[in-house]
């Protein structure tokens, strides 16, 4: 259920509201929108009894939310969410580009590849110092070293960071070190997870798991609002599908559809979705086209010796001639870059 307040309603009369919800032993969630505020009810485990709420001060109407989520739809928030990330705004009309290695493996590696990107035009520094690999013999991440190289490359170049935390201790250690927390598509039902990253006081950027539904990535995005963390960025990553020539299959159709009821952002990481490195640019142009708020991209200066996703991660040059390209792309579409 929503509570939606009357334009004009005063700070205590949402507070009255919220106070009201709470006495019931639910959890309010004020969200302020352009033409008025909302507020989500969760935490009810039935229908709740609209009068009681309709009844007041400053309340406009109360509405039954027809989906399962509620806080990251819509109905709650018509106007698109601009989440900061180190004051970097996505969602907000700019195509945000994130870019930098798949694991951080060394402090040089590191900065030879954020500077790259930097010069490049890249707004975000992405790099893994937990690595959620397939195989338990894989390089596994440099852990809180890999942390500490991210903030000394942030420290040089001035890019925000953004790094995955695996579990729910790493939520804690990549808190204090990075702009964003990452959850990577292994861990997108993860849902203690998701909870913790819900307390975090640091924006979150939530993939698509390998084989989720619309619903499943939406409900999974709402297990973190409903903790009251509302800066959460959603990123299609590709899915699993029949398909023989691509590690998985990138749907950009998720784009406008997740646009159609989410208020999130959503950035499209062609890297992963593709796995080959021929493929990154065109689908990167493909994302930003179909309307993507960004891009999370796979960069390393030496990709055949990458300790992971070498296959996928385009070199420096490669990287400049597509920020060249999304250059030309974003004023056609109307974004800025
Ligand atoms: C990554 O970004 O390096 C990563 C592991 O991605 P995903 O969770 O999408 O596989
Ligand atoms: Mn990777």
């Amino acid at each position: 259920m929503l509570v939606v307040m009357r334009k004009d309603a005063t700070p205590e009369q949402i507070k009255g509201v919220v106070e009201a919800i709470e006495a019931r032993g639910y959890k309010g969630h004020p969200i302020p929108g352009a033409q008025r505020t909302a507020i989500g009810i969760t935490g009810n485990r039935g229908a709740l009894e609209a009068p009681v709420f309709e009844s007041l001060p400053g309340v406009l109407e109360v509405i039954p939310v027809s989906h399962a989520y509620k806080l990251v739809s819509r109905e709650v928030k018509p106007e698109a969410s601009v989440v900061e990330i180190g004051g970097v705004p996505v969602g907000g009309g700019g195509l945000v580009v994130t870019a930098g290695p798949c694991a951080v493996e060394s402090l040089e590696q590191t900065l030879i590849v954020a500077r790259a990107v930097k010069a490049a035009g890249a707004h975000l520094l992405r790099g893994g110092a937990f690595k959620p690999r397939t195989s338990p013999y894989s390089f596994q991440g440099l852990g809180e070293e890999g942390l500490r190289i991210l903030a000394a490359a942030r420290e040089e170049t001035g890019l925000p960071v953004v790094t995955e935390a695996v579990d729910v201790e790493g939520v804690d250690l990549v808190e204090r070190y990075a702009d964003a927390i990452q959850i990577g598509a292994r861990n997108m039902q993860n849902f203690s997870l998701l909870r913790r990253a819900g307390k975090a006081k640091k924006p979150v950027i939530l993939k698509r798991g390998m084989s989720a539904t619309l619903e499943e990535f939406l409900m999974s995005a709402e297990y973190i609002l409903a903790e009251g963390n509302y800066a959460v960025v959603l990123c299609e990553r590709g899915v699993r599908t029949f398909s023989d020539f691509s590690r998985n299959t990138l749907d950009l159709a998720i784009v406008p559809a997740v646009k159609n009821i989410s208020h999130l952002p959503i950035l499209v990481d062609p890297s992963h979705g593709t796995g080959r490195r021929e493929k990154v640019a065109p689908l990167s142009r493909a994302a930003a086209a179909v309307g993507a708020d960004g891009l999370m991209i796979e960069v390393h200066h030496d990709p055949n010796r990458a300790l992971s996703d070498g296959p996928q991660s385009i070199t420096p040059d490669m990287f400049e001639t597509l920020m060249q390209d999304l250059r030309q792309i974003a004023p056609v579409i109307g974004r800025s870059l």
